[in-house]
């Protein structure tokens, strides 16, 4: 249904880059294990595990060299496929004792190289732990292993009467364990909050093979710090964690979408700040630019030749509080000028909505043969200067970017594409740009996808490096052999910055 037609119808926190040196203090050594101690923990692994977990033979370990990201990295010894506790267990009791690195491992749907082995050695395959162990309607929580994937987990709850807010869009494939070690947002995210805010609790693995219950399976508690907020978004360098007792939401009674069309992406960014300031907090609110569209426009999605940006946005809630929220839509709508505003009036035109955001990531990857998906934040009130500035870079640079995500947080993720060296050269001056444009606009280099490897020699650009240190420091209490998932988050080398 057409709901309405309207026209024709900071202060900068990068001091450690400011200082432009970063102690070496800052810097984490890779571990680098000689040839004999490899193929020990190999033997080892077959020996205790069984052969039929222990992948070591070159083609089957292919496929572990890197995640969605393509951070290129070094084919793995070994790759275990763990099928229980006692796997992680064994496997990290083997790697600490010959020294090997373990890089844990979810579905590799992972935007920075966070599941990428960069320095070899053992991968700890968790798919194969896919149970979802327990949904208790009286508590309102479900416990689950590292490797249900997160759709199968939220159609469990759902048919339950019960809701698991967090939904990247990588729904179908990522999985919670590393949902959790990423802290994991998407688009009800607005609302909702990112994965942490659904972490009760978990079994945590420390290098060695130490085994911790973490957090509690009650909703309050304050016993001893809080681990298992800690634990969430570790990127798998602290711990390997399993048995994620995560809260539940009751199921909304009614959801609504629309989709709004500007001819200039400013007013699609006011109507988000507007819609705030009414008090009104659509579970989610994505916005795609001009060039997005365009993506769209070719991929066979009907997106008006004038739009130059669109909105998708969707409330939830009772019948009553969807009304009410589709009224304050609609004049924020009229207030800021939009093009049209479409209401989905059906669960198919919904899923035709979503889907087309959904398959916006691969549709604008077949644009060139390579393009990198950053994943910056700023308060929303500086979401204008952060497109605008974008669209600068893009000129300055002579690359090719476009942005869509998460505006109702602030959280974009902006793209930039790339055939050849050359032009992979003025994307990483591009991208090191938006970095520092995102720091002086009071912002954040990652809202979801964390830092991982791509993004390690970046950390000193917004973190000080007392700050950085601390960190390390907490890291090497949890692994203090600096064996799991070594040449993440930390930079290793003074590149780049
Ligand atoms: C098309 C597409 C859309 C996406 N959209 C979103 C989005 O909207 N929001 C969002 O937040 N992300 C998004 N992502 C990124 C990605 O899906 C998430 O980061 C997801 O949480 C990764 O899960 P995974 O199972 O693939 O983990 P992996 O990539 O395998 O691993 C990610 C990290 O978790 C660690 N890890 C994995 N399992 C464990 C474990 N059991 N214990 C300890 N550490 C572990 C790994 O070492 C690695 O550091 C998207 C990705 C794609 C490809």
């Amino acid at each position: 249904m057409r709901l309405r037609s309207s026209r024709s119808c900071g202060q900068t926190r990068a001091r450690g880059y400011a200082a432009a040196r970063v102690s070496s203090e800052a810097f984490l050594p890779l571990p680098a294990p000689n040839a004999l101690s490899r193929s020990r923990a190999v033997r080892l692994l077959e020996a205790k595990l069984g052969p039929s977990k222990v992948l070591c033979d070159g083609a089957g370990l292919e496929q572990y060299v890197t995640d969605d990201s393509g951070f290129p990295g070094v084919v793995p010894d070994a790759v275990v496929l763990a099928e229980g506790p006692d796997d992680i267990l064994r496997t990290l009791a083997i790697a600490q004792e010959t020294g090997v690195p373990v890089t844990p491992r979810g579905a590799g749907t992972g935007r920075t190289g966070g599941a990428t082995p960069i320095v070899g050695g053992i991968v700890l395959a968790l798919v194969g732990m896919r149970q979802i162990l327990e949904i208790d309607r009286n508590e309102g929580l479900a416990v689950v292993e590292p490797g249900v994937v997160l759709a199968d987990l939220q159609h469990a709850v759902e048919r339950e009467g019960w809701f698991y807010p967090p939904d990247p869009n990588s729904a179908a494939s990522c999985v919670l364990g590393g949902n959790v070690a990423e802290n994991a947002a998407g688009p009800r995210a607005l609302k909702y909050g990112p994965t942490r805010d659904y972490v009760l609790g978990m079994d945590a693995y420390l290098m060695g093979g130490t085994r911790l219950a973490v957090g509690r399976r009650t909703r309050k508690g304050v016993t001893g710090y809080d681990l298992a907020a800690l634990l969430v978004g570790s990127e798998g360098t602290l711990a390997v964690v399993d048995k994620l007792v995560l809260r539940l939401v009751p199921k909304p009674e009614h959801v609504l979408t629309f989709s709004l069309q500007f001819s200039r992406i400013e007013h699609a960014v006011l109507a988000v700040t507007r819609l705030a300031a009414r008090g009104c907090v659509p579970r989610c609110a994505e916005l795609l630019d001009a060039a997005t569209l365009e993506v769209m426009r070719s991929a066979g999605n009907p997106v008006s030749t004038a739009a130059r940006a669109m909105l998708l946005l969707e409330v939830d809630g009772s019948e009553a509080a969807c009304e009410a929220q589709a009224e304050q839509v609609a004049a924020c709508a009229e207030e800021v000028h939009a093009l049209e505003v479409l209401a989905a009036q059906s669960e198919n035109q919904r899923s035709k909505l979503w889907d087309a955001r959904r398959q916006m990531s691969y549709a604008v990857r077949r644009t060139a043969r390579h393009k990198i998906s950053e994943d910056v934040v700023v308060p929303r009130q500086r979401l204008r200067e952060l497109l605008s500035g974008v669209q600068r870079l893009g000129e300055t640079h002579g690359v090719r970017a476009l942005s869509y995500g998460h505006a109702g947080d602030g959280n974009m993720h902006v793209n930039f594409f790339w055939d050849d060296d050359e032009e992979k050269r003025r994307v990483d001056d591009a991208v090191a740009e938006l970095f520092r444009l995102t720091v002086s606009l009071s912002g954040t280099l990652s809202g979801e996808h964390g830092i991982g490897a791509l993004k390690a020699p970046y950390l000193p650009l917004e973190q000080h490096d007392d700050l950085i240190a601390l960190q390390r420091d907490i890291k090497r209490v949890f692994d203090p052999s600096g064996l799991l998932n070594p040449g993440k988050i930390f930079p290793t080398t003074h590149q780049a910055c």
